[in-house]
C-alpha cells in the first residue's frame, strides 16, 4: 500500500527547511497536502524572480473628483453597476454580515451608507436584515433621500448619515445600529466618560450623545450631523449608535469600539471599586498618538483642567483625578462653609 502523506506532514517539512520534492515518488499526497506543495513551489518561484515588494496599508477609501457626478439615468445606471461600486457593495454587505453577527442589529435594524459623491450615497435598502444582504439589494440616493438606482427602497434613516456627510467631509461611510451596551446608554441618557481606556481615546475619541429625536427626520439629521463635526461616536438617545469612518471598515470598527468601551464601563460598575481616571497629562499623551495617526480631536490644545471633565452622573464611575478631588473639596468649602455643605463633601468624597 502506498504511504499517505498529509497536510501536517508537508508543513512540519517546510518548517524544518526541507524541500517536499525530495520525498519519494510513490507516495500519495492528501488534496491539503497537495494545496500547501503547490503554494510552496508558486511562492518559491516569485521569489526567485521579483524583488519582494514593499508593505501594503490598505486603504479602501472611495474618492472622486469633485463636480463630477454623475446625472444622467444611463451615466448613473452605468455607475450603479461599474466594478469600483461593485466592490462597495460587497463591503457594505461584508459589514452588515459582522453587524448582525455581534448582535449589534436585530429584525430589519441598522443601517450602513459609504459616500461616493459630492450628491451621492450607496445605502442599505428599508426592512431588510443586515445579516442577510447581496449586492443587490444595495440602492444610490442623493443628498436629498431621492432614490437614484437600486430596487429596493433606500432606507429613511439615510438622512441622519447625510447629515453627517454634510456637516463632516473627512467622513466617507456612516454605521448605525444598536449595539446593547451603547444602546443602554442612549436610554439612560449618560455620556461615556473619557480618560480611562487608552485605546479608546486614541481610536474613537470622546463619545457624543444627542437627545432623542424621530430617526428619519431633519431633526434629527441636525443635531446628529453637527455633533458629527468633533465626534466619530454619537449616541442617540433612546434610540442607538451612529458612527462615521474614513471608509465602511473603518465606520464599523467605531461601532465596535464604542459598544465594548460601553459593556467594560458597565461591567466594571459593578465590582464595587472606583474606576481610576488616568488623569488630563497622560490623555494629553493619548490624543498626541491620535494626532500622529492622522485623526483629530477637538480635545488637541485644551488646557489640562479642560481634559478628562466627567461631571455627569456615570454609574460606578468616579472620574476626577485624586489631585482634582482634593481641588474640589477645598473650592467647594470655601465657597460654602455652612456645615451641610461639610457633610455632604464629606458623604461624597
Ligand atoms: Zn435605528
Amino acid at each position: 500500500m502506498k504511504k499517505v502523506i498529509s497536510a501536517k506532514v508537508i508543513e512540519n517539512l517546510l518548517k524544518e527547511g526541507g524541500d517536499p520534492r525530495s520525498l519519494p515518488a510513490n507516495v500519495i499526497f492528501t488534496p491539503a497536502a497537495q494545496d500547501i506543495i503547490s503554494n510552496f513551489q508558486r511562492l518559491g518561484k516569485v521569489k526567485k524572480s521579483k524583488k519582494q515588494s514593499p508593505p501594503i496599508v490598505p486603504n479602501y477609501e472611495y474618492t472622486w473628483k469633485e463636480g463630477s457626478d454623475v446625472r444622467t439615468s444611463n451615466a448613473i445606471n452605468e455607475f450603479f453597476h461599474s466594478p469600483e461600486i461593485k466592490l462597495l457593495k460587497e463591503r457594505i454587505c461584508e459589514m452588515g454580515r459582522r453587524l448582525y453577527s455581534k448582535d449589534f442589529t436585530d429584525g430589519n435594524g441598522g443601517n450602513i451608507t459609504i459616500r461616493v459623491g459630492d450628491d451621492l450615497v450607496l445605502c442599505t435598502p428599508t426592512l431588510i436584515s443586515k445579516g442577510y444582504m447581496t449586492p443587490d439589494d444595495i440602492c444610490l440616493v442623493d443628498f436629498k433621500g431621492n432614490q437614484l438606482a437600486g430596487t429596493r427602497k433606500g432606507s429613511s434613516e439615510v438622512t441622519t448619515h447625510i447629515g453627517i456627510f454634510k456637516y463632516q467631509p473627512k467622513a466617507k461611510a456612516c454605521v448605525h445600529a444598536h449595539p446593547p451596551y451603547a444602546t443602554a446608554f442612549a436610554i439612560a441618557s449618560v455620556e461615556p466618560p473619557t480618560c480611562i481606556i487608552p485605546e479608546a481615546e486614541i481610536f474613537i475619541g470622546k463619545i457624543g450623545l444627542v437627545n432623542y429625536e424621530t430617526p428619519g427626520t431633519l431633526e434629527n439629521a441636525e443635531a446628529v450631523g453637527k455633533m458629527g463635526v468633533d465626534h466619530q461616536a454619537i449616541i442617540m438617545g433612546n434610540h442607538g449608535v451612529i458612527t462615521w469612518g474614513k471608509d465602511v471598515e473603518d465606520a464599523h470598527w467605531k461601532m465596535e469600539n464604542t459598544d465594548m468601551y460601553c459593556k467594560t464601563l458597565w461591567i466594571a460598575s459593578f465590582m464595587g471599586k472606583e474606576i481610576r481616571n488616568i488623569g488630563s497629562s497622560k490623555l494629553k499623551e493619548l490624543l498626541e498618538i491620535r494626532n500622529n495617526l492622522g485623526m483629530d480631536d477637538p480635545r488637541t490644545g485644551m488646557r489640562e483642567c479642560e481634559l478628562c471633565d466627567n461631571d455627569d452622573f456615570r454609574p460606578g464611575v468616579i472620574c476626577k483625578t485624586p489631585n482634582q478631588m482634593k481641588n474640589d473639596k477645598q473650592t467647594a468649602y470655601s465657597q460654602n462653609c455652612g456645615p451641610d455643605v461639610e457633610d455632604f463633601i464629606k458623604k461624597t468624597y
